[in-house]
């Protein structure tokens, strides 16, 4: 009966619903091996940019309810992710992303897990 410490629960939480990488890193902000904690939401998007190093932007789509015209409307917008070396998302990856602290001004959430690799060129 070890005590379990926040951050081995968090794991337990991100463990439960995505499949570790098969890579590790040494990245301190990686949710599998490093220390970031993630919590609250996670989306499901495709990654429109991957040109930055440990940073992509993924396009999600999201169902939102319109209280004016009462229907359902498609939104979309774009979020920036951290992008940890063992994951690796590359630009067409269908991933899904967690949030999790403020890592810049605008980034926080992070890549926990690659759905879809894009084609292979
Ligand atoms: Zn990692």
């Amino acid at each position: 009966m070890g005590e379990v410490t926040k951050n081995e629960e968090k794991k337990k939480w991100l463990f439960g619903r995505f499949p570790p990488p098969e890579r590790e890193c040494d990245d301190e902000n990686c949710p599998f091996h490093g220390h970031l904690r993630v919590h609250g939401r996670i989306f499901r998007g495709i990654v429109t940019s991957a040109k930055r190093q440990k940073t992509v932007t993924v396009l999600i789509e999201y169902i939102k309810h319109d209280r004016k015209y009462k229907r359902f409307m498609k939104e979309h917008s774009k979020l920036h992710a951290h992008n940890p070396p063992c994951i690796n998302a590359r630009e067409g990856d269908i991933v899904w992303i967690a949030e999790c602290r403020p890592l810049s001004k605008t980034k926080r959430f992070v890549v926990v897990y690659v759905e879809k690799h894009a084609k292979a060129e």
